[in-house]
């Protein structure tokens, strides 16, 4: 058979020539997997190649370097942060069981729990991050679920993670960790008892503010082949262009963390100094609350930390310093190379919510630190305008 123009450009006769190597992981675009004959089509298992929704080498590459961060062995991508999120909720709660969620969760993680509750019939229930082993007086015979944030991502409190995973186990109820303010880097879940730990990819694994991606990362290969059955039945997927750009940063997100991380302090401990700050929410500090988890379980810090500004001012005022800052931005999420700030009323947050004074978090990003805290101190000066 001599093909005709048309067949020819979709079945080329040249084939590559062998030899080439080089290090970026290739990025395999696929909705249709190939299968060599029928029998391998008909036996292909959930664990090979069968559909580019499930999954490429590329996206299987990503996964499996996420997993040996984390000091895991199995890990699954979703489309953010939040989806990850729902993939943890969605795998093991059903109508009539009960999740516990921690007062400093990251907030659609907390609606999430009220979407369940009002729709699916799942009791949702908010507890205080610091509750420690007292945990275990709030685990009902119907809780499956337990959601920590190690430190919350606004109020910065510290679990304790070893206390509120044995408590959990006693009553066979999974711990669920959103890992992200360590990056992995600085926080080993499971070497402290979490059963399932999520991150979102968002921030330090992209590094630049460009790509929206999660993961769920487990030791354990039943909770992990539960979750990749609803993965699949919800129809979550990747595009293999993000995850090639996450496999990009991957290599320096080490060096990246170490840098926010000691740019964080040194700005931490100079607002420390400042009279308009009466509390400086960073693990680190030793009156963060939950500080001595920190020292106990981690090996280092993110660039992510807020402040409280003296009651004496106003949330116009705290608003006005924020509007005055000019290199960092006002923005949502973080780990990227630009400083943000955000004002946020943690009263309509958190109902329990006690503490005095305006509540601004800051992502310190890479750069210089002289030029950051220059930038805050004259916002700082608009103040006593
Ligand atoms: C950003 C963030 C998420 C959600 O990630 P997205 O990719 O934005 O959906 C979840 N948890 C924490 C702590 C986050 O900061």
């Amino acid at each position: 058979m001599k093909p005709h123009p048309a067949t020819k450009i979709i079945h080329p006769e040249f084939t590559v020539p062998e030899g080439f190597a080089a290090f970026p992981t290739a990025i395999h675009h696929a909705s249709t997997v190939l299968f060599e004959d029928v029998a391998a089509m008909r036996n292909s298992h959930q664990a090979a190649y069968t559909y580019g929704l499930h999954g490429t080498p590329t996206s299987r590459t990503l996964e499996a370097q996420l997993a040996a961060i984390e000091e895991g062995k199995h890990c699954l991508l979703a489309p953010s942060g939040l989806a990850a999120i729902a993939l943890v909720s969605l795998t093991f709660l059903k109508t009539g069981d009960d999740v516990l969620i921690a007062d400093n969760a990251y907030g659609p993680n907390r609606e999430l729990g009220q979407w369940l509750a009002r729709d699916y019939g799942i009791s949702a229930r908010y507890y205080d991050p610091l509750i420690g082993a007292g945990i275990s007086e709030l685990i009902q015979d119907n809780t499956r679920l337990i959601w920590t944030e190690a430190p919350g991502s606004i109020s910065m409190e510290v679990p304790d993670l070893r206390a509120i995973c044995s408590a959990a186990h006693a009553r066979n109820v999974l711990v669920a960790l959103d890992n992200t303010w360590s990056a992995g880097i600085a926080l080993k879940p499971f070497n402290h008892g979490v059963d399932i730990s999520m991150q979102a990819l968002t921030k330090y694994q992209s590094g630049a503010s460009d790509v929206l991606m999660g993961s769920v990362v487990t030791r354990n290969h039943d909770l992990h082949v539960r979750m990749e059955e609803v993965r699949r039945l919800l129809g979550m997927g990747i595009g293999m262009d993000d995850v090639y750009l996450i496999l990009r940063s991957l290599p320096s997100m080490p060096i990246r963390f170490a840098a926010h991380d000691q740019h964080a302090r040194k700005i931490a401990l100079w607002l420390k100094s400042r009279p308009e700050i009466t509390k400086v929410l960073h693990p680190a500090m030793e009156d963060c609350p939950g500080h001595e988890h920190w020292q106990r379980d981690f090996t280092g810090a993110g660039g992510l930390f807020s402040v409280l500004f003296d009651p004496r001012y106003s949330e116009a005022q705290t608003d006005r310093f924020v509007d005055s800052l000019t290199l960092f931005k006002i923005g949502y999420s973080w780990g990227g190379a630009h400083s943000l700030c955000v004002p946020y009323r943690m009263k309509n947050i958190r109902s329990n919510w006690t503490a005095q004074g305006q509540l601004v978090r800051f992502n310190i990003g890479l750069e210089d630190v002289a030029d950051l805290i220059a930038d805050i101190e004259q916002g700082l000066a608009t103040l006593s305008k």
